[in-house]
């Protein structure tokens, strides 16, 4: 309570108040004045309110400020939504499988379609080659 009335300053000139006990009023040494004590004390209150506000408005902008991810550009955003995308691949299993289904009955024609023209296109040794894989995978 000291320190706070140290803070008591004239509504006139500003000049720091002294508290006068024996009167329960505060006294400007410049202005020769003398003020209820609870209107300087509501006045103090009530700037430093207004103090305290802007300075908690100001630290919650520094530390939003801070907490905002810097800007990456778009080779390192490109490599975070890779990364994004994998994890909640691991995280969503079964609908990756579901989609990849889905996906696989809307377009199963051109898949046949490609796997036979790979097909067409391989020498009699790599056929013979991809037989045996697949009995071993058998
Ligand atoms: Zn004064």
């Amino acid at each position: 309570m000291v320190a706070y009335a140290l803070m008591h300053k004239c509504p006139k000139c500003f000049a720091l108040l002294a508290y006068l006990e024996r009167r329960i009023k505060y006294y400007c040494s410049k202005c020769r004045k003398a003020y209820p004590k609870l209107l300087i004390e509501a006045n103090t209150f009530r700037i430093y309110n207004r103090f305290q506000r802007n300075l908690d408005r100001e630290n919650l902008q520094v530390e939003i400020e801070q907490q905002k991810r810097p800007k990456l550009s778009p080779e390192e955003r490109k490599e975070r939504n890779k990364q994004k995308r994998a994890i909640w691949m691991q995280n969503n299993k079964e609908r990756v499988i579901a989609f990849r289904e889905n996906y696989y009955e809307l377009h199963k024609d051109e898949f046949v379609a490609r796997k036979r023209a790979y097909r067409a296109n391989m020498s009699e040794e790599q056929k013979k080659q991809e037989n045996e894989n697949r009995k071993r995978a058998i």
